[in-house]
C-alpha cells in the first residue's frame, strides 16, 4: 500500500496521475461530496478491486444545491473521511476548493436533456445541472480509467451514462449496488439528519416498496401499485411524498405493466429534515 495522498489542486491530481500511467497503472475515480459512510466505502472498495489506484473525491458541490436546500448543514468530516478511503484501499483523496473547481469567469454549464426532467429533476430544478456540471469536470480533470457511481441514485447513474457516451468522455462508469443497514434503510450521508424515531420510520420505507416492486411484477398496474405505496409511505410517518413512479430501468419512461424490459420503482419522500430516496428492482 502506497501512502495516502491528498490532492488539492487540479495539478496535483494530474500530475501524479500522470506518474502512475506512466508506471503503467490503472486509475478508478470515486465522486462524493463526503459525509462518508459505508455505502462510499463499498464504491471505493469495488474501485481498488478492478483498478490499481483509487482517487476519491470530496466536493460539496455547491451548484447541484437549489435555494433552501441543506448546502451549509451538508456534513463536512474531511479527515474521517479521508481515513475510510485509506481503510477501503484508497489511495488518494481529491478535495478541492469551491474556487479551484469554479474560479471566477467560469460560465460553463452541461445540461443532459429529458432524462433530467422527471423523478428527482421535477422537485430539484437545476440539480442535476450541477451533477453533470461538476461530474464532467472531475471525469475530464482525473482522467481515470473508470468512474464508480451508487445505484442508490439510479436517476444520476442514468444521466452521468448519458452524458459520458454523448462528450465521448473516455471513462468507464460502474454502477455499484446500494448498501443498506439490517433493515434495508439505504445508507446516505442525510441520514444523520434524523433522530432515533425517525430512523424507525425511515425503514419501512424499503419494506413499503420492495413489497410494491412484488406486487408490480406479479402482474398488478403499476400506477396502482404506486398510489398504494405512496399512502403506506405517509401512513408510516412520513410527512411528504415526492413521487413513486415505476420506470423503465434506462430511458426512464413511465411504464404500466411489466414485460421484458428492465423496470424499477423510485421513490422520494420528507420525514422531518431529510429527504430520503431509494429505488428496487420489479421483477
Ligand atoms: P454522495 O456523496 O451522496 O453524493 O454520493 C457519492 C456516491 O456514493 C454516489 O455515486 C452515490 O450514489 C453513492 N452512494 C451514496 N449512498 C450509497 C449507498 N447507500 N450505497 C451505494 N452507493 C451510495
Amino acid at each position: 500500500m502506497t501512502d495516502f495522498i491528498t490532492f488539492r489542486t487540479v495539478n496535483e491530481m494530474r500530475t501524479q496521475v500522470a506518474t502512475w500511467r506512466n508506471a503503467g497503472l490503472t486509475i478508478g475515480l470515486v465522486p462524493t461530496m463526503g459525509g462518508l459512510h459505508s455505502g462510499h466505502q463499498k464504491l471505493v472498495s469495488r474501485a481498488a478491486k478492478k483498478c490499481d489506484r483509487v482517487i476519491a473525491t470530496i466536493f460539496v458541490n455547491p451548484t447541484q444545491f437549489g435555494a433552501g436546500e441543506d448546502l451549509d448543514s451538508y456534513p463536512r468530516t474531511e479527515i474521517e473521511d479521508c481515513k475510510m478511503i485509506m481503510d477501503a484501499g484508497g489511495n488518494a483523496a481529491f478535495i478541492p476548493s469551491v474556487s479551484e473547481m469554479y474560479p471566477d469567469g467560469f460560465a460553463t454549464t452541461v445540461q443532459v436533456a429529458g432524462l433530467t426532467d422527471m423523478l428527482c429533476g421535477a422537485t430539484r430544478p437545476g440539480h442535476f445541472d450541477g451533477v453533470t456540471q461538476v461530474v464532467s469536470k472531475l471525469l475530464i480533470q482525473a482522467g481515470a480509467d473508470m468512474a464508480f457511481f451508487g445505484e442508490k441514485d439510479w436517476q444520476q447513474l442514468a444521466i452521468i451514462r448519458r452524458m459520458v457516451l454523448d462528450l465521448d468522455i473516455p471513462t468507464k462508469i460502474v454502477g455499484v449496488p446500494t448498501v443498506r443497514d439490517e433493515f434495508g434503510l439505504a445508507l446516505s450521508s442525510r441520514n444523520g439528519y434524523l433522530d432515533a424515531a425517525q430512523i424507525e420510520i425511515a425503514r419501512q420505507f424499503n419494506v413499503i416498496l420492495r413489497k410494491a416492486a412484488y406486487d408490480i411484477a406479479a402482474g398488478g398496474f403499476a400506477a396502482d401499485e404506486c398510489a398504494k405505496a405512496a399512502q403506506l409511505i405517509l401512513d408510516a410517518g412520513f410527512d411528504r411524498i415526492d413521487y413513486v413512479e415505476c420506470r423503465d430501468a434506462h430511458s426512464l419512461e413511465l411504464i404500466e405493466r411489466v414485460d421484458d424490459e428492465e423496470t424499477r420503482i423510485f421513490a422520494a419522500a420528507y420525514l422531518g429534515p431529510a429527504r430520503l430516496i431509494d429505488n428496487h428492482s420489479v421483477s
